[in-house]
């Protein structure tokens, strides 16, 4: 699999080396284990899928490539969608803390129970509707959004910090996505949309 991501031109050590790591077979239901190590996005319950590694590859690097990011490594990063919780096990070897956000109370469940045996001392799993951020934890180094919506929440905006990188699936065109880049700039965002991807929409509040 991961292979794969690199001949699709993911560079960074570090992404490969974190995809590597993971056992993306212990995020979903054994009778799927065997498409585990796919580059497919798979169903997890609830009506939400795993994203596809390839997409969780590629949205990694872009949040590597933030300005705050070229000294030092990446500080705090807050996920949109825990979902299972295989994208927040990744970031948690990319950056220094990880804070992730799920909005279905049976999935941040489902995603503690994943993370456990991982002991992963630097995730901190939350439960809420991610439209609003996480305030407490901000500001971010990096944002990262595993759900798509018509526009980007302000409060991500304002919870990035200066050198910071928000990712995110939005729609452009008449449902269509694609991934958007913003970087917080002292001046101001600088916004840059990239290629079409799939994810589950962006909800408000919790269920
Ligand atoms: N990060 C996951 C992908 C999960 S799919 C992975 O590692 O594969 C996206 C998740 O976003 C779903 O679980 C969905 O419930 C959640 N979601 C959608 N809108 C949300 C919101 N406003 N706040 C928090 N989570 C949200």
């Amino acid at each position: 699999m991961v292979r794969k991501i690199e001949a699709q031109g993911v560079k960074s050590a570090l992404v490969l080396r974190a995809l590597n790591t993971v056992e993306r077979h212990r995020f979903i239901d054994s009778a799927l284990a065997a498409q585990a190590y796919e580059d497919t996005s798979l169903p997890i319950g609830l009506g939400q899928t795993i994203s596809k590694p390839g997409v969780v590859a590629r949205m990694c690097e872009l949040l590597l490539g933030a300005e705050i990011a070229r000294q030092a490594p990446l500080g705090r990063v807050l996920e949109i969608g825990t979902g299972c919780g295989y994208q927040a096990a990744v970031l948690s070897l990319m950056a220094r803390e990880v804070y992730s956000i799920e909005r279905l109370r049976g999935l941040h469940e489902k995603a503690r129970a994943n993370l456990r045996p991982f002991r992963l001392a630097n995730v901190h799993l939350l439960f809420g509707d991610g439209m609003a951020g996480y305030a407490k934890g901000a500001p971010y180094a990096g944002i990262i959004a595993a759900a798509g919506g018509e526009m980007i929440p302000d409060a991500w905006c304002e919870q990035l910090a200066i050198g910071g990188r928000l990712v995110a699936p939005m729609v452009t065109r008449a449902g269509q996505q694609a991934l958007v880049v913003l970087d917080r700039m002292p001046q101001g965002l600088r916004r840059t949309v990239l290629e079409d991807v799939h994810f589950v929409p962006l909800k408000s509040g919790i269920a």
